[in-house]
């Protein structure tokens, strides 16, 4: 167990890390950020910030000496790097990190857990793709396998015609077949040091552009009805990898069950709601857990929750809507909105 006065080291300082050192502050923890880019909303509210590029070995050393446990808060840290932390001091493990890291591995994973995934290929070269699409049929998306997040490295394909005149990127892809959902969710847990699970409500969650828009509770009936058998997948991923800390797994609901879309190894966007709508957030439950502390209650504090993100120019509206009933007010510490960057949230919880 990590005393109080411990310090507990971040590898990543966006507004993940932002929300999670506010939350270790709040359990007498300090927190050490590490982090390539000085200007990071993490850097504001944590008590030391190292920045240095991802492949400095010394600095990451140093960082690691300084620290009582480590933990990331974006997926994309580079393996090497998160390797270089002691495995006994860093919570999720980097296996978890690597699995997340690559969409393809990701779906294999959750496929040997008794997941479906959509369908999907392994694409290098135009033939991979067309062969990839023959198989699983157009409408698809294809990804890149590393590095996307929030609807970036994405080209949806209607026809093999597109498919054909697409230039591909140089990186690793992956084709989807297009999953024809009902609605979308994730499920969120939280895993101790003891293997103890819990989870949150599932949240219906609607994505803009690839960017989520907005996580609501309670979720719509077809959802509700699939959360027992997501939850029991998310399960037995976290047994699988050991896993300590929160995990997220987000899901599109169809009528043939729950399809495994992806799963963050951290605090995901789609648990911001609970900070205010459930007894213990997703940000204490993962210091609690890495910290080796006892889990908190993960209820619902009232039955409806809204969480809605502000996005790009959605920040000049922050005022008006601080203006709403019940509504709270999370700001990332952004200065610049640029068009599709997630520059803070609100959310309102009532009876
Ligand atoms: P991702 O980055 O893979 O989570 O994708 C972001 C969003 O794009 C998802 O939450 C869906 O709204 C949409 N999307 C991604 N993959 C698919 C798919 N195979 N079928 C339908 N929609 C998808």
């Amino acid at each position: 167990m990590i005393a109080a006065g411990g310090t507990i080291g971040i590898l990543g300082g966006g507004q993940l890390g932002r929300m999670l050192t506010m939350a270790a502050a709040q359990l007498g923890y300090r927190c050490h950020t590490f982090d390539p880019n000085a200007d990071s909303g993490a850097a504001d509210v944590c008590a030391e910030f190292t920045s240095a590029p991802w492949a400095d070995r010394n600095a990451l050393a140093r960082f690691a000496e300084e620290c009582d446990v480590v933990t990331y808060e974006f997926e994309n840290v580079p393996l090497g790097a998160a390797r270089t932390i002691p495995a006994d001091k860093l919570f999720p493990s980097a296996r978890a990190l690597e699995i997340a890291q690559d969409r393809l591995h990701e779906k294999a994973f959750a496929e040997d857990q008794g997941g479906r995934p959509a369908p999907y290929a392994q694409v290098d070269s135009l033939d991979d793709l067309m062969t990839a699409v023959g198989r699983i049929g157009a409408p698809g998306i294809l990804k890149t396998r590393r590095d996307g997040y929030d609807g970036k490295g994405q080209w949806r394909i209607d026809s093999e015609r597109e498919a054909e005149a697409l230039r591909l990127p140089s990186s690793s892809l992956i084709y989807e077949g297009f999953v024809r959902f009902a609605a979308e969710f994730s499920v969120i847990l939280v895993r101790g040091q003891d293997g103890e699970v819990r989870f949150w409500d599932s949240a219906q969650n609607v994505h803009n552009d690839g960017i989520l828009a907005t996580s609501c509770l309670p979720p719509a009936s077809v959802i509700a009805a699939q959360i027992p058998a997501a939850r029991a997948l998310a399960e037995r991923i976290a047994a699988a990898l050991g896993y300590v800390g929160v995990l997220s797994c987000e899901f599109f609901a169809t009528e043939h069950g729950p399809v495994f879309n992806e799963m963050a190894p951290r605090v995901h966007n789609s648990g911001h709601w609970t900070i205010e709508g459930a007894v213990t957030s997703q940000f204490e439950n993962h210091v609690r857990a890495i910290c080796g502390l006892p889990l908190g209650d993960t209820a619902l504090v009232l039955p409806n929750v809204q969480m809605t993100n502000l996005i790009g120019n959605d920040v000049n509206r922050a005022n008006e809507l601080l203006g709403t009933p019940g509504m709270h007010l999370h700001l990332y510490g952004k200065s610049e909105a640029r068009e599709g960057r997630k520059m803070g949230h609100v959310t309102r919880v009532w009876a």
